[in-house]
């Protein structure tokens, strides 16, 4: 076992930090506090080859590996945590379920403008009744000729308000056999988008309304049946979202250290403080442990989709250490850590919705819990029949 970058790795994180140094820190400030997508930083980034970088070249991508998508976060963040949304968006989210499973003709359609950074796809899957239990979904694609008619409600869709297309889980028949995706484009006649509303952490987010709304059967991504392949591609996004709460995480750690090491009260650095010296030791045995379970989901990723069973294990630890440490970091930068003036409030903020999104902490320990045992626990109500 090796815990160290080999040669090429190291120097395509120094790049990466590099261009961030020199693209992204002057305005980290103010982008954070910009709930649109940052479309100016993804045409850099597509410039800086940081967009498609698990895609395959044949498809216009850079053809690294899962970890180099994840030292990518990790650099981009630590000079401008908001453009980890940009890495995210090029090369864990639905852009990389879509190049997985997409025709070529869709892939021509779409890709070269996604990884471009000229336009965002956006992952519609939460409905108003289907959060955790995401199989319970509803909207129906009923077959219509050589067109699919989709009907149904979607909610929380991250960059809903900017995304030129939507890949939307829907419901081709009964059960979660039933269960596929489609792609639906932003001005499709039966498609509303809705007035944005915020998350705690800025975002924005709109509420998504299929009503009659007609499509191609060519923007079928995967047909009934699809689900447990969309979960897969799901899977890659999970570690992209553990690889930003860590990588948020830290740095709310590194600004509060060095906060603390030339802040003085009663004489001294507060570093000098026990008090204060056993919350960064804390902080540092959560960040550094969800570091190496990250890696581990990362490295083993089979065709880079990671196991259920890493990535859950690998977001729950992100997940909680990312937000423990900037939680930590605003207490111990006392009122300039909980002001607008620096982006550590920013990333406790952030954290906090990683905890919900893409697999809420207790969904994710269900997960755990099913491989410890070995035995899948249905959270449905059991049927009353089922149960006398
Ligand atoms: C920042 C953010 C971004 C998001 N982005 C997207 C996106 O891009 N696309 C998209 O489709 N959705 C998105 N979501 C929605 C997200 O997927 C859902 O919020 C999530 O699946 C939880 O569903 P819910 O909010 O309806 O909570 P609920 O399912 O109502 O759960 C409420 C609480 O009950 C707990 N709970 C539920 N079932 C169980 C169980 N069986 N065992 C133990 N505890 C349980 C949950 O963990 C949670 O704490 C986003 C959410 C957030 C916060």
């Amino acid at each position: 076992m090796n815990f160290a970058f080999t040669d090429e790795r190291r120097l395509f994180a120094e790049s990466v930090r590099r261009f961030a140094l020199d693209r992204l820190e002057k305005d980290a400030l103010a982008r954070a506090h910009d709930p649109r997508f940052p479309f100016a930083v993804a045409t850099l980034m597509s410039q800086q080859g940081l967009l498609g970088i698990t895609l395959p070249e044949a498809d216009g991508g850079q053809g690294g590996s899962l970890i180099d998508a994840v030292i990518a976060i990790e650099q981009v963040a630590s000079v401008c945590p908001r453009s980890a949304d940009v890495v995210q968006s090029g090369s864990f989210g639905a852009v990389r379920t879509f190049a997985e499973y997409a025709t070529r003709e869709q892939k021509a359609r779409w890709l070269p403008d996604l990884l471009a950074g000229r336009t965002v796809m956006s992952l519609a899957m939460t409905e108003p009744d289907a959060g955790s239990a995401a199989t319970e979904l509803k909207t129906a694609a009923r077959p219509d000729g050589s067109h699919y008619i989709i009907n149904g409600t979607k909610v929380f869709a991250t960059f809903s308000s900017d995304a030129a297309i939507f890949l939307v889980y829907v419901r081709f028949g009964p059960g979660v056999s039933g269960i596929g995706s489609v792609l639906v484009e932003r001005d499709t006649p039966g498609f509303t988008i809705g007035a944005p509303s915020s998350f705690m952490s800025g975002e924005e987010w709109c509420e998504l309304h299929f009503d009659n709304c007609r499509i191609p059967a060519a923007n079928v991504l995967l047909g009934p049946g699809g689900f447990k392949k969309q979960m897969a591609g799901f899977n890659v996004e999970r570690i992209g979202n553990s690889a930003r709460a860590l990588a948020l995480g830290r740095y709310a750690f590194d600004k509060a250290r060095d906060y603390a090491l030339t802040r003085e009260q009663f004489g001294r650095p507060i570093c000098e403080f026990q008090g204060l010296q056993w919350k960064f030791a804390d902080m540092a045995i959560k960040l550094e442990s969800a570091q190496l379970l990250l890696y581990r989901a990362a490295s083993n990723a089979d065709r880079g989709l990671p196991s259920a069973y890493e990535a859950a294990l690998a977001k729950a630890a992100c997940n909680q250490a990312g937000f423990e440490a900037a939680h930590e970091a605003v207490q111990a930068m006392g009122a300039l850590g909980y002001s607008r003036e620096t982006l550590v409030e920013y990333c406790m903020r952030r954290c906090r919705g990683w905890m919900i999104a893409g697999g809420s902490l207790e969904i994710l320990k269900n997960r755990i819990a099913e491989h410890i045992f070995d035995r899948r626990f249905d959270q449905r109500k059991p049927h009353a029949d089922a149960a006398e």
